[in-house]
């Protein structure tokens, strides 16, 4: 357990062997963690469009760039265009839908990459049967207060490995190799969670079944009261995916969509519905343009016209009943 997801996906990747001057592969179409992770590991981030179908990682074009822009050696899968190794893959589930794991476990093995998975939007969320974040090498959890289950602030690295686990341990807790003496042999952090917040998540863990079952009930009454609606897409279903809808998400379709989107959000702020954009795709922001960006076709456009709604697991049926109708009425005033 550590203080959040970042110093998870920070861990994780160190922990996963990603070295200075390395690359990671990872989703576009992200809240910016894990990619800034990869970068205090002083490595390389390389990224990954977004799957217009699922809005994940799009798996068709990660195996395209690595069979064709990448060189598979004994010690390794390298860039071809930088030189440099790809050592690992950071596979981002958002918004409680989940990435073709088995597709990109394949490729990792094939590529001689480790998958460090990105599961703070996935708990519970399961892809063919199984639980996201129990695919890869090694994982990471954010309990931050807008997250599934939450400790205020908080995240949890997970694996199978046991040597993993340990080395996990040993970097999040200042690297200590003989406590009393204080003999430190790596450069370690302050990432524990305090107890007191543990006690916290202890007690929300009790709860997780209920909420993620609410997310549901609240995604359904969503579907339902909005599928005949013409100018919007539903949040997709991938296959093989049982979602937990984190954050139940559509897309403003038709002319002029993303110019409608901003109106339609502000009207819904007007009307005392919050709601808010995805997020900005990385690789056109200040920070980040100078990085990789592999074939980026369907990040912006999805960005330009999604509207996250309200998902609370607070809210009643009168208050999705009036998102329903405040959105219905948006829609009907901003036509395209
Ligand atoms: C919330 C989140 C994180 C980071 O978690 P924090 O606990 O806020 O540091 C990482 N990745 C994704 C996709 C997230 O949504």
């Amino acid at each position: 357990a550590v203080v959040n997801g970042t110093a998870a996906l920070h861990t994780a990747l160190l922990v996963a062997g990603v070295k200075p001057e390395e690359e990671v592969l990872v989703s576009n179409l992200t809240f910016v963690a894990p990619v800034n992770a990869i970068l205090y590991c002083r490595a390389y981030p390389v990224l990954m469009d977004a799957d217009p179908k699922t809005w994940q990682m799009d798996t068709t074009k990660v195996e395209q760039f690595l069979e064709e822009e990448c060189e598979l050696r004994e010690d390794g899968c390298f860039n071809k265009k930088t030189g440099r190794r790809i050592s690992a893959i950071v596979p981002v589930h958002i918004l409680g839908l989940g990435c073709a794991m088995d597709k990109i476990v394949a490729l990792a093995r094939r590529f001689l990459l480790k998958v460090v998975e990105d599961a703070a939007e996935g708990m519970g969320v399961r892809y063919q049967g199984r639980h996201v974040g129990t695919f890869g090498d090694i994982a990471a959890f954010s309990f931050n207060g807008n997250k599934d289950m939450t400790t205020g602030g908080g995240g949890m690295v997970v694996t199978a490995n046991k040597q993993y686990a340990d080395h996990a341990r040993y970097l999040t807790t200042q690297a200590k190799d003989d406590p009393s003496e204080y003999i430190h042999n790596a450069i370690g952090y302050n990432y524990r969670l305090p107890n007191v917040l543990a006690a916290i998540g202890l007690a929300q863990l009790e709860k997780l079944e209920s909420f993620l079952m609410k997310k549901r009930e609240s995604a359904k009454f969503y579907q339902e009261a909005l599928q005949d609606e013409q100018e919007i897409t539903p949040m997709p279903m991938p296959k093989d995916c049982e979602p937990t809808f984190w954050l139940y998400t559509i897309l403003v379709t038709g002319k002029d969509s993303g110019k409608r989107r901003k109106a339609i959000i502000q009207y819904l702020h007007k009307n005392g519905v919050e709601a808010r954009s995805l997020w900005h795709p990385i690789h056109n922001m200040p920070p980040y343009v100078r990085f990789q960006a592999y074939q980026i076709e369907h990040s912006m456009p999805l960005y330009e016209n999604a509207i996250c709604l309200p998902s609370s697991v607070g809210l009643t049926t009168e208050d999705l009943q009036k998102v329903v109708a405040v959105l219905r009425q948006g829609l009907k005033s901003i036509r395209a």
